[in-house]
């Protein structure tokens, strides 16, 4: 379950000729005596030179322990028996094992014979199967964070150091952008048209004005003001779809769709300010309250724009209960706006965790990676399939952290971390630029805007902030 091998390392042919390979820990190889008559698994670890048990280091010692628990809790899961033998050898075959040996509780010598006194009876591959996929199960439910402490301890001393420096204080937790609305949907209403023209009609109704990715606003000394009243909205310009929000302490939230043609007009005049809403998050140009109903109005906007015809029959679609439909006055379908479920996800190995970098980030930028959930997979199946794809590396256990809306153009990100089972990285070149493993002290300085080398994080509008962040606080609990 891990690629950390030493190119020196072979397994003793005795030992090869009387198992089969069952699958590797991420210190040993595990493999199982060729004898259905005894359930008996021998672990190796990958090291070269290992004869005795106190030739591995204390922290090489404590991951084998917890190695032989997992076996040991595989082999007794298949196994109708209820004691173990464990012994570490080294003295025929010249090359540290470890036996675990499944048996019955006060047997002098095992469920039977020793090895060898009956005809050897070979395992079928439904029992080889079985047993593999008890390893694996018991690998995923042992608890690991101490396995992974251990292993990190172990290597330390072959991965490049990073100059060790306190922990900073990062701060009071920012709040995750466009989260946290305010806004009260009032869905029974949208169809009550006089409810929404007394809304309308009142002097406190506000409407967010959306043209494509643009976002128009009033132009402020300190803050840009987003809100518009509705006639003002009117005069901006040729007007497309027009989407109830909801209530603002009673009054009426509106987003209005601009053509985007007006944009090179309202940028000329100096009242306004037309910018992308990533520099309005980022830059904080308006007030934070107003980011979630701007994601809302624009991701709604976006979508009736790319759906103006029915997917049905291609007829012209109309828009139906104060923009959260589109009818087909042809074939009758109705059309719902959509959310489309992106998984992002931050892969965590003891101390290190894997983070990539996009050629389209700003120089220094790293990130979790993250990808498009496909259908027929769960969250969990999407974090493992991106990792595995963008950077070679296999996932365990995956823990949900948080959600995030992200109108870019209508996405919901769902934050995870993962377990890594594997740690050889390999980069697919047409999704990243490149991924690497970094050590928590680096990133909390990364977090903290104090690398030596000025590599950084997202900023906290973005949910990839919080979820290295959560790791950089809380290390391995994050995987529950
Ligand atoms: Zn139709």
């Amino acid at each position: 379950m891990s690629t950390e091998t030493s190119p020196s390392w072979t397994l003793d042919p005795r030992l090869a000729g009387d198992t089969v390979a069952l699958g590797d820990l991420p210190l040993s190889r595990a493999l199982l005596m060729n004898d259905a008559n005894y359930p008996w698994l021998i672990l190796v670890p990958r090291r070269p030179h290992l004869v005795e048990l106190i030739d591995l280091d204390a922290a090489g010692q404590t991951m084998l322990m917890g190695e032989i628990a997992r076996a040991s809790r595989a082999l007794k899961a298949v196994t109708a028996c209820d004691k173990l033998n464990v012994a570490a050898l080294g003295n025929t075959v010249r090359q540290l094992h470890v036996h675990v040996v499944a048996r019955f509780a006060g047997d002098a010598a095992g469920p039977g014979p020793v090895w060898g006194a009956v005809p050897p009876r070979p395992y079928d591959a439904a029992a080889l199967a079985r047993l593999a996929g008890a390893l694996r199960t018991a690998s995923l439910s042992t608890d690991r964070s101490a396995l992974r402490h251990a292993r990190a301890r172990a290597t330390v001393g072959s991965r490049r150091s990073f100059p060790m420096s306190p922990r900073p204080d990062l701060g009071p937790k920012p709040r995750l952008g466009y989260t946290a609305s305010l806004i009260e949907r009032a869905s029974e209403r949208r169809n009550d048209e006089a409810f929404l023209a007394a809304l309308a009609a009142d002097p406190r109704a506000g409407a967010y004005a959306i043209a494509g990715e643009m976002v128009v606003l009033k132009a402020g000394a300190e803050r840009h003001d987003p809100l518009f009243r509705l006639d003002e909205v009117a005069a901006l310009g040729r007007q497309a779809e027009t989407v109830f929000l909801g209530l603002m302490d009673g009054a009426g939230r509106f987003g209005v769709g601009l053509d985007p043609s007006v944009v090179e007009t309202l940028k000329a005049q100096p009242q306004f300010f037309v910018t992308d809403l990533r520099s309005i998050a980022v830059q904080g140009l308006v007030d934070a309250d107003h980011l979630p109903p701007i994601a809302e109005a624009k991701a709604m906007l976006h979508w009736h724009a790319r759906h103006r015809f029915c997917a049905n029959c291609g007829a012209p679609s109309r828009v139906a209960e104060s923009g959260w439909r589109r009818d087909c006055p042809a074939c009758k379908t109705t059309h719902f706006p959509r959310t489309d479920p992106v998984v992002i996800m931050l892969a965590i190995d003891g101390e290190r965790c894997l983070l990539g970098r996009q050629s389209r980030f700003v120089a220094g930028m790293w990130s979790c990676l993250a990808g498009f959930v496909e259908p027929g997979e769960t969250i969990e199946e999407a974090v493992r399939r991106e990792t595995r794809e963008e950077a070679g590396i296999r996932c365990g256990r995956v823990r949900y952290f948080a959600t995030q809306p992200w109108p870019f153009p209508m996405s919901l990100m769902t934050g995870c971390h993962a377990e890594a089972l594997s740690t050889e990285i390999t980069v697919d070149r047409s999704e990243l630029e490149d991924a690497r493993w970094f050590d928590r002290e680096e990133v909390a300085l990364m977090l903290a805007r104090r690398h030596p080398a000025r590599l950084g994080t997202p900023p906290p509008v973005a949910i990839a902030y919080h979820i290295i962040r959560a790791w950089v606080e809380d290390g391995d609990r994050v995987l529950g």
